[in-house]
């Protein structure tokens, strides 16, 4: 072999190597793509499917894995029925997980009529209590029902099957607010994660909650994909916080003209400057994101 042939043999191999590398470089980046449409589309033999609910004022978050169906939070009272309807024409009749971030009325006003409708397996939260009778029926429920329960604290990983996980960021001792421990600032702040997907699970966590996760390890909040804190509040948020998570979209479960002037303006500047696409469950709907672990789509109800 002479030393042209030598020469060519290697710049074949070295382009077919680059070529190679280059394929699999681009097939691992995560791919999007933004539908809107009828609520229906869900796909049922996708291996991970998540839906912000529309459920007004409020938080009810569908987590679809393969063999487990895990619902975080169950909005307010008003839109209770609403609720277990979305769930039942979805064919559910058992709730593998029930994560409630923290004890208000617009995250565990459906409780009641969800272990009244459904089977559920288990109950995850962060272990706050409140002095509602909201509350005090959702413990005499999971009481009488005797439904085993974990609290959950950061560093503790709830793990959905094949492969899908939720980890959780937070809360953890001592709680924002000492003695008199802030109920927002002390949700469970968890990241779904399935391969190089990812979205981050923030209850109604402000800016104290951020910070704290932020100090402790700010690379673990990166996320595919953000749900946003405390609807859109100002108080939430933080430029910081956004900079970590460094989401591609952000979800708003949010009512229509709600008392609280959720989402506010400047937050939704703030997704603006950092390019954030934000769906709103008042304007969108029901947001369905469904995911393959590598690229995903995000579905709008109207
Ligand atoms: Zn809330």
């Amino acid at each position: 072999m002479n030393i042209i042939r030598k020469w060519s043999w290697l710049v074949l191999v070295v382009t077919v190597f680059s070529l190679v590398f280059m394929a699999a470089g681009c097939s691992s980046g995560t791919s999007k793509g933004v539908q809107s449409g009828s609520n229906a589309l869900v796909a049922a033999s996708a291996p991970l499917t998540i839906q912000v609910l529309d459920v007004g004022q409020g938080d009810a978050i569908l987590i679809r894995a393969k063999d487990q169906v895990v619902l975080v939070d169950t909005g307010d009272v008003p839109a209770r029925d609403k609720l277990v309807s979305m769930l039942k024409s979805q064919g559910i009749t058992t709730i593998d997980k029930l994560l409630i971030t923290h004890p208000h009325a617009d995250h565990i006003g459906g409780a009641a009529a969800v272990f009244q409708q459904f089977t559920v397996k288990q109950i995850y939260d962060s272990g706050l209590k409140s002095t509602s009778n909201l509350y005090k029926q959702y413990l005499t429920q999971i009481q009488k029902k005797s439904i085993p329960f974990t609290v959950v604290s950061a560093g503790m990983t709830i793990d959905l099957g094949n492969e899908i996980l939720l980890k959780v960021l937070a809360p953890e001792a001592p709680f924002i607010g000492g003695s008199e421990p802030d109920l927002n600032n002390n949700s469970i702040v968890a990241k779904l994660v399935y391969r190089n997907f990812s979205l981050l699970l923030t209850g109604d966590a402000e800016s104290e909650a951020e910070e704290r996760m932020l100090k402790k390890d700010a690379s673990a909040l990166k996320s595919t994909l953000l749900k946003s804190g405390h609807h859109g509040s100002r108080t939430s948020s933080s430029m910081a916080f956004l900079q970590a998570v460094t989401p591609e979209a952000a979800f708003i479960s949010v009512g229509a003209n709600n008392d609280y002037h959720h989402p506010h303006p400047s937050t939704l500047k703030k997704y603006k400057e950092k390019k954030i696409d934000v769906y709103r469950t008042d304007t969108d709907g029901t947001l369905t994101v469904v995911s393959d672990g590598k690229a995903y789509t995000i579905t709008k109800e109207r």
